[in-house]
């Protein structure tokens, strides 16, 4: 098969890499293919200031592989950040791989994978996302050190979504602290949109706490087995974002805070799991702030994850996961006053304190 070859004039209808929208000084983007695995991946790494940069693989069936791109960039920049708020000594990177994670992951296509993050030598480490388990992470472990999320069998710090919920679970106690003058959820009318790993380990905390869950998903065996296990009932209707409730917690993918989604909300506060929930940061967030809703950033509260991973580099254990994870509620409370204070969005507030830390680390470098 011979490569096609452009003119300049096609080659620049082409979007550039560097010029995406999502691009935000990414210091390395690597494609990974394989062929005889069928494996199509892209890693991004945003930011090493703090340490390596560190964030799960996700693997999904993406419209194309533009759309692949822009979800790594996005991903992988949010990973700088959520560290670097959490005081954690790592830098951001995410990988996604393209392709349906119930049908074309093979154990080949994982280990192949597994040898393109060693080829980077540490400056990426992965972890599991949507369509990953630690069970694949164990694999990619055969062959490469620069892997986390490992079984606790296998010396890890085992699957990071429990701990995920936990912190989400502070960081919404804080901003219903915040905007409703008390942190207690009982009787609060929570909506979960996505019962997955995190969803459910949240759903737990939500209805053990008594509050009024209400789930949505696209997997309808999925509500039915997460409505039998705890008291929370399974939302029938067609938009959910339109709802009278006092929280909604997006911990499906992201981007449902946009456009069509802000005006319609009847939510007073928005707290989840799902990474980059806001479609673009500074309107979403600015539109969220004129209409009072309280917005817990997304990196802020989903930070339990990478808590719990980084836990397997510098080896603390179980009782300063929890310790560093329930401080996410005395941050989320911090950053909303802040916010306040100096009038701006509280995802720009949360973002300032994170890139304030890197830019710290770099100017002591320097
Ligand atoms: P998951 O794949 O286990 O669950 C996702 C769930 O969302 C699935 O049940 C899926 O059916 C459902 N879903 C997909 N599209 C939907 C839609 N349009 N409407 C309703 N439901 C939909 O993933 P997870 O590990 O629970 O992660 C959930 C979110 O939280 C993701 O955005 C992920 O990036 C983010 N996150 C996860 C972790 C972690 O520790 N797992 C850490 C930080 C952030």
């Amino acid at each position: 098969m011979t490569a096609e070859v452009l003119s300049t004039k096609d080659l620049q209808k082409v979007a550039p890499v560097f010029g995406q929208l999502s691009f935000d000084n990414h210091e390395q983007i690597v494609f990974c293919n394989d062929k005889e695995t069928g494996l199509k991946a892209i890693i991004g790494i945003h930011d090493t200031t703090l340490g390596p940069a560190l964030g799960g693989t996700r693997m999904y069936q993406y419209n194309s592989e533009w759309e692949a791109l822009n979800d790594v960039l996005r991903l992988s920049r949010g990973m700088s950040f959520k560290s670097a708020i959490t005081g954690l000594n790592l830098g951001g990177g995410k990988a996604v791989i393209i392709g349906d994670a119930k049908t074309q992951k093979t154990p080949e296509l994982m280990l192949k994978f597994g040898e393109f993050v060693h080829s980077l030598s540490g400056r990426y480490i992965t972890a599991e996302d949507v369509g990953m388990t630690t069970a694949d992470m164990d694999l990619v472990r055969t062959v490469t050190p620069y892997v986390t999320g490992i079984s606790e069998d296998k010396g890890g710090a085992g699957n990071p979504s429990p701990i995920t919920a936990y912190g989400v679970f502070m960081g919404m106690k804080a901003a219903a602290k915040y905007k409703f003058g008390s942190d207690d959820l009982e009787n609060r009318v929570i909506y979960v949109e996505g019962i997955g790993n995190v969803g459910e380990a949240l759903v737990e905390h939500l209805s053990n706490e008594g509050a009024k869950v209400m789930i949505s998903d696209i997997n309808q065996a999925r509500l039915e087995e997460v409505r039998d296990k705890y008291s929370v009932e399974i939302y029938g209707g067609s938009n959910l974002h339109a709802e009278e409730m006092d929280i909604y917690a997006p911990c499906a993918m992201g981007a449902t805070v946009n456009d069509i989604s802000i005006p319609q909300l009847k939510a007073k506060v928005i707290a989840g799991a799902a990474n980059n929930q806001l479609a673009e940061e500074n309107k979403h967030g600015m539109l969220l702030r004129k209409r009072g809703i309280v917005y817990a950033p997304d990196f802020l509260i989903n930070a339990g994850g990478i808590i719990n991973v980084y836990a397997e580099l510098e080896n603390y254990g179980r009782q300063e996961i929890i310790r560093k994870t329930e401080n996410i509620y005395n941050t989320t409370l911090e950053i909303l006053t802040n916010a306040e204070k100096n009038n701006v969005t509280t995802h720009a507030a949360a973002l300032a304190i994170a890139q304030s830390r890197i830019d710290a680390r770099k100017t002591k470098k320097a």
